[in-house]
């Protein structure tokens, strides 16, 4: 596992990169949000932990850079109590996770695992439905058709799995918000609609006759078109 940090107080960085290098991670560290995106562009890290408040470009435009050049590796952001806005500003831009500081190192550890998915091996690691398989491990989607394949961001994935866990049901916006946020959080219905189309458009990418039908009203459901 290999895991960007994009921290410009030094201390706390060292801490933190000696912590999870103890975990057996490998860690790259970026003091400021320039050269933290150019890192995070090359696409090569498992998960990134990205403070809020950086010196050249603050963190939430970093990972807005990043969303926009499809960079969906999982994000992880710290932010500072007195920024309660910015934490949704954060999850609205297509943060995994986000934990306020100070924090305690061990529950960043256990959320970084959660969002690297470390855990997640030992079930089942594929889900079919129609022409589409998931590959948990990996994030992978592929359609058995033509083998085509596409690698699926961390909401993308969670949105899949829920659809594809309930075949033939209806899923609620709220569904949808409770599995990708959180029950508590103030995620909008337009994030959904954001990652429901993220998630359409890879669909189409891997050619799967499998759409995410829309039903005015109540939510969404996968639907196998035929020919
Ligand atoms: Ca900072």
């Amino acid at each position: 596992m290999r895991l960007l940090m994009v921290e410009d107080e030094a201390v706390l960085a060292e801490v933190l990169k000696e912590t999870f290098r103890d975990e057996n991670y490998e860690v790259d560290v970026a003091a400021d949000g320039e050269s933290g995106y150019l890192l995070g562009t090359t696409g090569i890290y498992d998960a990134i932990i990205l403070d809020g408040m950086l010196p050249e470009m603050d963190g939430y435009e970093v990972l807005k850079k990043w969303r926009k050049a499809h960079i969906y590796t999982p994000v992880l952001m710290l932010t500072a109590r007195s920024e309660l806005e910015d934490k949704l500003t954060g999850l609205n831009l297509g943060a995994d996770d986000y934990l306020t500081k100070p924090f305690e190192v061990e529950e960043l550890l256990a959320r970084v695992r959660v969002i690297t998915r470390r855990q997640g091996k030992q079930e089942i690691d594929r889900i079919q439905f129609g022409d589409l398989s998931l590959e948990i491990s990996t994030c992978m989607l592929y359609n058995r058709r033509n083998n085509q394949s596409v690698q699926l961001g961390k909401k993308e994935f969670q949105l899949l799995e829920l659809l594809m866990r309930n075949q033939n049901q209806i899923l609620t916006r709220e569904q949808i918000i409770g599995k990708l946020w959180g029950h508590e959080c103030e995620a909008e219905y337009n994030n959904v609609e954001v990652y429901i189309s993220f998630t359409r458009r890879k669909l189409k990418y891997i050619q799967s006759q499998t759409v995410i039908k829309a039903v005015r009203g109540i939510g969404y459901k996968l639907e196998e078109m035929n020919g």
